[in-house]
């Protein structure tokens, strides 16, 4: 008998969008909240009589259904418990997963991912203090795509290269990676991140809106040591990847409009973004259903996740970033159309 609601098996693909609130700032110079969110119903409207512009050239409809639709009321940890929660079980057995936070700048991406990975870690040690789980580690690693390069937000900037294997795997290559015991330690990661982040914009004079920052969690179980341990000179067995869970703050949705800039290097750039967030979009529908061709070669962004996506294991959320503000509204339905298109 198949369980309707089995919370050991969450679905392959969950869709939630999050509004956020209008700021006294925005208020102030006359934007109005132009966003209703009915939550039972997991609906998002954008309000036309409140919108002042024509719509009806922008999309063909302005109500949109998801999973879930949060209110500016909702908490982080409720977005967690919707979100990610459900999903840190599965990596205790195999599990591959993937949160992505999308939408436009200021729309919330970094609000909302920044505390879930500290969050998630907070029950993975819980797991990992129980008996059967003893053995198992968790190693933190963090990653930025900028155009199309990749760089070690965790090794002072470097910058890595990707490359893929005889078995398809796609490898960051020399990524580095740190054993974490307790949630501070994964704070202090965090925190470095975010500054090797935004000091990146200031050295390239570019912006931490036009890039992808990649936070992974590897769960890893020591390989047994044969009766008799190993040789001199032989190297100890590589532990093995139980689970794995990826949080992506991906690049402003906005960025990828940039095609038509004057600047050459914004131009190049945002045309990145738009290919890598097309080919997001196309990598998670095919997740749902049995597409032969995938395209992970699309872009960086989806050759890196590759092996976050594919097989049984694999779940995805994508939260769905949104402005409540009645200025942001031709970008607020680029989003919802985007994640509308996902499912
Ligand atoms: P993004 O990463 O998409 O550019 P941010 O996460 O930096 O956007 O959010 C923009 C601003 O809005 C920040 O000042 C942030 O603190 C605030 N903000 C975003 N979401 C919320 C929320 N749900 N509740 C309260 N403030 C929020
Ligand atoms: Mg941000």
């Amino acid at each position: 008998v198949a369980l309707a609601n089995n919370v050991d098996d969450p679905p392959k693909i969950r869709v939630v969008v999050r509004k956020r609130p209008i700021s006294k700032k925005e208020r102030e110079r006359g934007d109005e909240d132009v966003v209703d969110v009915l939550s039972k119903a997991g609906t998002v409207v954008v309000n036309e009589e409140k919108v002042k512009v024509d719509l009806t050239k922008y999309v063909e409809k302005h109500a949109f259904k998801f999973d879930e639709a949060l209110d500016e009321q909702v908490s982080n940890e409720a977005v967690y418990q919707l979100t990610v929660g459900p999903l840190v079980r599965t990596l205790f057995r195999s599990g591959r997963a993937s949160c992505f936070a999308y939408g436009q700048t200021g729309s919330g991406k970094t609000y909302t991912m920044s505390p879930l990975p500290i969050r998630a870690s907070a029950d993975i040690f819980t797991y990992m203090a129980q008996q059967q789980y003893r053995d198992i580690s968790l190693c933190v690693s963090c990653f930025e795509i900028y155009g199309n390069k990749v760089f070690d937000l965790l090794n002072q900037r470097k910058k890595l290269n990707i490359l893929e294997d005889g078995k398809r795997k796609v490898v960051v290559v020399g990524l580095k990676e740190f054993a974490v015991d307790d949630v501070e330690g994964v704070k202090a990661l965090i925190e470095e991140a975010s500054k090797q982040r935004s000091t990146g914009s200031t050295a390239a004079n570019s912006d931490s809106s036009r890039s992808h920052s990649i936070m992974q969690f590897a769960l890893k179980r020591a390989a047994p040591v044969a009766a008799g341990g190993f040789r001199r000179g032989e190297e100890p067995p590589e532990p093995r990847v139980v689970g794995k869970i990826s949080f992506i703050d991906l690049a402003g949705s906005e960025r990828g409009a940039d095609t038509y800039d004057n600047n050459r290097q914004t131009r190049l750039e945002g045309a990145e973004i738009n290919k890598s967030l097309l080919a997001l979009k196309e990598c998670i529908r095919a997740l749902d259903s049995d597409a032969r061709h995938v395209p992970f070669r699309g872009s960086k962004l989806t050759a890196v996740l590759r092996d976050s996506f594919v097989g049984d294991q694999a779940r995805t959320v994508m939260i769905a970033n949104i402005s409540p503000c009645s200025t942001s509204v031709e970008h607020t339905l680029n989003t919802l159309r985007y994640a509308d298109r996902v499912k």
